[in-house]
């Protein structure tokens, strides 16, 4: 997951594989350039944190959470069907809206057209690997029934590790600056996470049993995000398990699987940003992760850190990548 960056130019780019792109080649964090980049990284930081952005809106988001929708930490010390039951609908409540809401903007009402798409085609309608041949239809059931059920299982699993002192407790009014700078490392984080196993998922018989499903979705829309085999939830959304070890808030547990769900499918939307004007926006899809459901063998990671260019998986967009990409793909295919 990654926010790219909107392109400032009035008249997109385009090429014969892609209805639109982002400036090429795609960027990196500079977070973790050497030499060190103060000035890049600053920027990448504001672009981030100090304008309307997905991360921010998530963030109040998991505040509001807290304030108004959690049941009390002293009704989590046992556990119970109502407050799990609770929880469940709200986070159920988020995807539907976040998702679904994405889904009729851009694919049923068509608002945006197809400005800043990546992929010219619209969503497969229909296709015997899809579940009743309908690729929305079984994007949907697997992320309701599975990804929603996991993700609460998960919080719950915190919520009650907090209400019983089991997970190390963080108060903003002790460690304001701690507190805040959590936001800005859960992200760091779930790339970090988010390469190692989807490279793991990439080994042939897990992704036959597991990973295979997300990749029925090789044109991408919002549903497909959280588009998962139950396996393959059960190890994305382990990244949230850094909590019970490293002292933080139910803030930013919430924080942190929306970033890992919602994102998901705002990652997946297929389109760049959505516009608010002719040129500016709030940035959603990720060129980086679209490339990979097109190409397969690239982008492991997201732009948050650079993984996939320290092991030479990286597609930047260009012609040039794609070809490799290809070789490699061939090499692998001699070798069997
Ligand atoms: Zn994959
Ligand atoms: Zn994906």
């Amino acid at each position: 997951m990654s926010s790219e960056p909107v392109a400032s130019k009035a008249e997109p780019a385009s090429s014969r594989e892609w209805h639109y792109h982002p400036d090429l080649p795609i960027p990196n964090s500079p977070l973790f350039a050497w030499p060190p980049q103060p000035i890049d990284s600053f920027r990448w930081l504001a672009k981030s944190w100090l304008r309307i952005s997905e991360r921010m809106i998530f963030a109040l988001v998991a505040v509001a959470m807290w304030l108004y929708c959690q049941p009390s930490l002293e009704d989590c010390k046992m556990f119970g069907i109502d407050w799990i039951a609770q929880m469940y609908l709200r986070n159920l409540l988020l995807m539907v809206m976040c998702a679904g809401g994405l889904h009729l903007y851009f694919f049923v009402y068509k608002k945006q057209g197809k400005k800043r798409k990546f992929d010219p085609r619209d969503l497969t309608r229909s296709g015997r690997a899809f579940t009743m041949n309908n690729q929305v239809l079984d994007n949907m059931i697997w992320t309701c029934a599975s990804g929603v059920t996991v993700w609460t299982a998960y919080e719950a699993l915190l919520i009650w590790g907090y209400a019983n002192g089991y997970v190390p407790w963080m108060s903003f009014s002790e460690h304001p600056v701690l507190f805040l700078l959590w936001f800005a490392v859960i992200p760091v984080w779930t790339s970090f996470h988010f390469y190692w196993i989807h490279r793991l998922l990439h080994w042939p018989p897990l992704y036959r049993v597991a990973h295979s499903l997300h990749h029925r979705n090789v044109n991408i829309g919002p549903w497909s995000g959280l588009s998962m085999h139950p396996i393959e939830h059960v190890i994305y959304l382990s990244s949230i398990f850094i909590h019970w070890i490293v002292v933080s808030h139910p803030i930013h547990v919430f924080f942190h699987n929306l970033w890992n769900t919602l994102g998901a499918a705002t990652t997946h939307t297929g389109y760049e940003t959505l516009l608010v004007d002719e040129d500016r926006g709030i940035d959603l899809g990720a060129f980086h992760h679209q490339l990979h459901h097109r190409y397969f063998e690239c982008n492991y990671g997201n732009a948050e850190m650079p993984w996939d260019k320290w092991f030479g998986s990286f597609h930047d967009g260009s012609p040039e990548a794609t070809e490799r990409v290809r070789e490699r793909r061939n090499g692998h295919r001699l070798q069997r």
